[in-house]
């Protein structure tokens, strides 16, 4: 579903990715752990081209992101169409960023109703299931101020669902929560994991990613280093950096 071919980006002087290859498969769960720097969220930023790649090549369902397919020929994309390309692939963040001035069902039914143009009432519906899915059926009139930071963050969860994508982002979801608040927002991701939804998850949450993932993939300077399933990488990695970096985290 998502291919990722060769990989990389820089800023400036600073090569950032060097050379990421990675194929995620419909229904898949991946986990990218990783030291901080390590290219996490430039590689998450790309896959919806907020970052532009400086070679190498993303597509998602057969799309190349941020290209026009014209036979052999890839012809960049402008603005509107990068937009419709990224409404197939939800991102959640660490801030939840949520829309101050709207409630929790005005956050969710509003990028549906301008990007896809869906009806207010069919936007509402959906909306209301969405909430119900994140366990927030109550919270639907609700502003940001008067939610908790879970709560907040399993709202930004169901307006990402909102457009249906194809695959979900996360980037690092509970680590601005408070720790009793992580488990909440973790639930949530477990149910779309077990309902069969294409998500890539970076985490510091390593029993998490143990427990979630079907591929976990450890990186490190803008490569990856490791990859295979939880019990390879977690539990017997054969790399002395994914073995130094479990031990700090632990
Ligand atoms: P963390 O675990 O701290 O979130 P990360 O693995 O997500 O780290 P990135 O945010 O992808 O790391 O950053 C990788 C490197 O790229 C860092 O050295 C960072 O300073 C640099 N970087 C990221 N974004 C930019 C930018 N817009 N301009 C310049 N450098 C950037
Ligand atoms: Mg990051």
């Amino acid at each position: 579903l998502v291919e990722i071919r060769g990989v990389h980006k820089s800023f400036g002087d600073l090569e950032v990715l060097r050379g990421i290859d990675l194929t995620i498969a419909p229904g898949e769960v991946t986990a990218i752990l990783g030291p901080s720097g390590s290219g996490k969220s430039t590689l998450l930023r790309s896959i919806n081209h907020l970052e532009p790649v400086t070679s190498g090549l993303i597509s998602v369902d057969g799309e190349v992101i941020g290209y026009r397919r014209d036979g052999d020929l890839l012809h960049e994309l402008r603005e509107p169409e990068v937009l419709r390309q990224r409404t197939a692939i939800g991102m959640v963040f660490q801030s939840f960023n949520l829309f101050a001035h709207m409630t929790a069902l005005e956050n969710i039914t509003e990028a549906p109703r301008r990007a896809l143009g869906v009806k207010r009432t069919e936007a509402e519906a959906h909306a209301r299931e969405l909430l119900a899915l994140v366990g927030l059926s109550e919270k639907a009139g609700a502003y940001p101020r008067q939610l908790s930071g879970g709560q907040q963050q399993r709202v930004a969860i169901a307006r990402a669902l909102a457009l249906r994508p194809k695959v979900l982002l996360f980037d690092e979801p509970t680590s601005a929560l408070d720790p009793e608040l992580v488990d909440e927002v973790l639930a949530v991701i477990r149910s779309l994991a077990s309902a069969g939804t294409t998500l890539v998850i970076v985490t510091h949450e390593i029993s998490f990613a143990r427990d979630v993932a079907d591929t976990v993939v450890f990186m490190d300077q803008g490569r990856i280093v490791e990859q295979g399933p939880p019990a390879q990488v977690i539990d017997s990695p054969t790399h002395e950096r994914t073995r130094s970096f479990l031990q700090r985290v632990r």
